[in-house]
């Protein structure tokens, strides 16, 4: 490969439109080009680190028997209006007619498709189980697309779905996607962490997520510092606190004026009190109706855990007017005694034995409240964030927040899909039995960006061998010098007849701006061809993470980057 005959093109600025470091060094390096936000043209090497990545996410999925396919990106609203999903997806969902005002999407992911494709193939027990991917291109319209290839609106991802007789079947399958997810990432040279994920509905363990360990993560995840417990913060589980022995307070809750205090600290401080003895009234509106949450003045809601309980798919906090009118109050005075609303508390609140709550009147607070005593029915569950000062939930030591790239989803799904598309099969006795379903999906062009944020250094991108768009540059110091010149080809040549891919930096430039380019796009082996060197028969090679320099003799260099590049591959 030449340089001066490849569109490569290098910035030496930062670009301002870039907060991520993977989306300034992907620009910067000539990787990638943006065509509208959150869409991006693959330049020639950003392609190449793509198609590795691909390649190794093919070969694990067909070394765990799944099967490749390629569904449409461009999808009928019918199936979508089959399995309700054309409702409630909501505006990540691009929608548009064809010619024949048809109603279409671009397919954001392909349950649906792929359940439909099923549904009319397979009928038999006989031809289960099935797992099918494809790696394809998909569009969600995001809300905030950003950080590049981190967030797009168009990306690439593998999506795996697997269709089983039984749970049991499912469960094995899960089971090698787990192991198959884990040599995929191993191989892409990141460190990442599997997670327990929430799993909606569904529930239990079934739903992990592979994150990728980055500060510019967005999904935070607690981790044991002792256990292998690590779960998203979505489903982080709270310890269920001790229940105080201390006595209710006698006497009822004691109305009083708090005249323009309403957030937790202006309560605690006017009060005399302790944050974690105030407990805020969360009202939300869901699609059954509203309901609220009382959550203690020192921690936060988790609105996934909340959903789950209330088995909601809308939930937003209330505003100012139905806050009044639900409670009579402003925001900032709700309570939960007189509320005639479904009261839900999470379990460190149930564990209370005096609170102050609001009153349900503009100014004013309760204090003194039990709930038992004084409150209606109340639901007690986890319902909120945990921190890293609560204790880990399976071993008590503990915990530490950490932030991460998701760049792996595993999911069983159940019945949900087959039922509503009514994908069936007959089993040995003839009998019509739902399918049973998992899917499996990777962020195929978010790896080569979660790569960057964990590769890199000031000088540009560091890439894991495995990912590199070729392992070696070559930079000839001269053209103009004849041997130099004629070494460099000779190497090129060597080098690709090994089976090596190798960038000959050939454009006339000074070495200055080719060694800083080379270490811009990270390639990890650097050879550089001088006069100076050749005198010794010798080629100088240096190692783009650890900087380490060596001198081979010519002959030498390719068998000598051929061995070190296995080392780093298979260890
Ligand atoms: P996120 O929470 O990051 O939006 P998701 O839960 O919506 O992800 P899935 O539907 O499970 O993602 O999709 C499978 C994989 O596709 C994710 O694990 C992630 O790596 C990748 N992915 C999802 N959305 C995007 C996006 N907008 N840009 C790039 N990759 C994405
Ligand atoms: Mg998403």
């Amino acid at each position: 490969m030449f340089f001066s005959r490849t569109l490569i093109p290098t910035l030496k600025e930062n670009p301002a439109e870039a907060e991520a470091v993977s989306h300034r060094l992907l620009l910067r390096a000539g990787l990638i080009r943006k065509l509208a936000s959150g869409i991006y043209n693959y330049l020639p090497l950003g392609l190449r680190t793509l198609r590795k990545v691909e390649a190794i996410v093919r070969e694990e999925m067909n070394r765990a028997g799944a099967q490749e396919v390629l569904l449409p990106a461009v999808q009928p609203a019918e199936l979508w209006q089959e399995t309700g999903r054309w409702q409630i997806y909501g505006k990540e969902l691009l929608r548009f007619k064809d010619r024949h005002q048809r109603d279409c999407c671009f397919g954001p992911t392909h349950e649906e498709v792929i359940t439909d494709l099923v549904r009319r193939e397979v009928h038999s027990y006989r031809q289960l189980p099935l797992n099918l991917y494809q790696i394809q291109v998909k569009f969600r319209d995001e809300i905030r697309p950003r950080f590049g290839l981190i967030r797009g609106r168009e990306f690439i991802m593998k999506d795996a779905y697997s269709f089983h007789a039984d749970e049991a079947d499912a469960e094995a399958c899960y089971q090698a996607m787990y192991e198959a997810y884990n040599a995929i990432f191993r191989r892409c040279g990141l460190t990442f962490k599997v997670v327990e994920a929430d799993s909606g509905p569904i529930g239990g363990s079934f739903s992990h997520e592979f994150m990728v360990l980055a500060d510019t993560g967005e999904d935070l995840l607690a981790s044991c510092t002792a256990c292998a417990y690590a779960a998203n913060l979505e489903k982080a589980e709270a310890p269920a606190p001790a229940v105080s022995g201390d006595a209710p307070p006698p006497g009822p809750p004691q109305e009083v004026a708090t005249p323009g205090v309403r957030s937790v600290e202006e309560v605690a401080a006017f009060l005399q009190v302790q944050p974690q003895e105030i407990v805020k009234t969360l009202i939300y509106e869901t699609e059954a109706g509203p309901a609220a949450v009382l959550i203690r003045g020192d921690h936060e809601v988790n609105e996934v855990k909340v959903r789950n309980l209330l088995g909601a798919t809308d939930l937003i906090l209330a505003g100012p007017e139905q806050v009044r009118e639900l409670t009579g109050a402003q925001v900032g005075f709700a309570g939960p005694l007189g509320l005639a609303i479904p009261l839900y508390a999470d379990q460190a609140v149930a564990a209370l034995p005096r609170m102050v709550t609001g009153a349900n009147r503009d100014g004013h607070h309760l204090t003194g409240v039990n709930l038992a005593r004084d409150v209606n029915p109340v639901r007690v569950a986890d319902l909120r964030v945990v921190t890293e000062r609560d204790p880990c939930p399976r071993c008590g030591r503990a915990l530490t927040i950490l932030r991460g790239i998701e760049v792996g989803h595993i999911f069983k799904l159940g019945l949900k899909y087959s039922q509503s598309l009514k994908a069936t099969y007959l089993d040995a006795e003839g009998r019509e039995q739902f399918i049973f379903m998992g899917c499996y999906g990777i962020g195929v062009s978010r790896i080569v960006a979660a790569a960057i944020e964990q590769g890199h250094d000031a000088d540009g991108i560091i890439w894991p061998a495995a990912l590199a768009p070729a392992p070696v540059v070559l930079i000839p110091i001269s053209l103009t010098d004849a041997p130099t010149r004629e070494a460099a080809g000779k190497l090129h040549d060597d080098l690709e007849a090994a089976g090596l891919e190798v960038l000959l930096d050939d454009r006339d430039e000074r070495p200055g701006v080719k060694f800083k380019d080379a270490d811009l796009l990270g390639i990890p082996w650097r050879l550089v061809v001088g006069p100076k060197t050749l005198e010794k028969g010798q080629v100088e090679l240096r190692h783009r993470r650890t900087r380490e320099t060596v001198f081979v003799p010519v002959g030498d260099a390719s068998r000598f980057v051929r061995e070190k590049l296995s080392q780093e591959l298979y260890g």
